[in-house]
């Protein structure tokens, strides 16, 4: 039964643009970047969630420096594939912001309009620098600039699921990325 269940799961898979082997190469190779740049520093690394846990869980494993970690959950897209354009803050930090080095962990940065949001919202914190790294860039949608320090790989314009990525919660546990069939969101729309 679980397995036919898995099966189901991966037939609604276009195509796999990244397995565990790609991930796990450029989140080590990301985690030496940051371990370099935050020597001495004791970051607050901030995961968005829900997207971005597994690569927060994979990336602070590869990071060889003191650091701290809280969450965020912040939506702009309901259950849908299109943003809504409006960030909504579900959950906040519990740390200080003041005088931090906030690193923020992303899974895709996609129009921009959430990390706009969070880079303003930390600034006006008074956090002592704000950086961002996703595993995902998606540049062809961006509506609002944003400056991305690290970045995994940059990707094309289609709506991609897995490692966290979902689709009305479904899919964030496939352990690759890939692009949803098109038939399955609008079967649902
Ligand atoms: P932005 O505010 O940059 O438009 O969107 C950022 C958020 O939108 C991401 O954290 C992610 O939750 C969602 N998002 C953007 N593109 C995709 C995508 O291709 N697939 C999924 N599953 N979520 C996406």
């Amino acid at each position: 039964m679980l397995k036919e269940l898995r099966a189901m799961m991966h037939q609604d898979i276009e195509s796999i643009l990244y397995d565990q082997a790609a991930i796990q190469q450029v989140t080590a190779k990301l985690g030496k970047q940051v371990t370099a740049d935050y020597q001495g520093k004791n970051p607050l690394v901030i995961c968005v969630l829900k997207g971005a846990v597994l690569f927060m869980a994979d990336l602070v494993r590869q990071i060889d420096t003191h650091l701290e970690m809280d969450f965020m959950d912040v939506s702009s897209y309901g259950n849908s594939t299109v943003s809504s354009g409006e960030v909504k803050i579900v959950k906040d930090v519990n740390t200080q912001i003041a005088g931090r080095d906030v690193l923020i962990v992303e899974d895709i940065v996609d129009t921009g309009r959430t990390l706009h949001y969070l880079v303003d919202l930390f600034k006006y914190r008074q956090a002592k620098s704000v950086k961002i790294c996703t595993l995902l860039d998606k540049p062809a949608t961006r509506v609002v600039p944003v400056q991305v320090d690290y970045a995994g790989f940059k990707v094309p314009d289609a709506f991609l699921v897995g490692y966290g990525l979902d689709y009305a919660e479904r899919y964030r546990n496939l352990p690759y990325i890939g692009i949803l069939k098109s038939a399955v969101y609008q079967l649902k729309q």
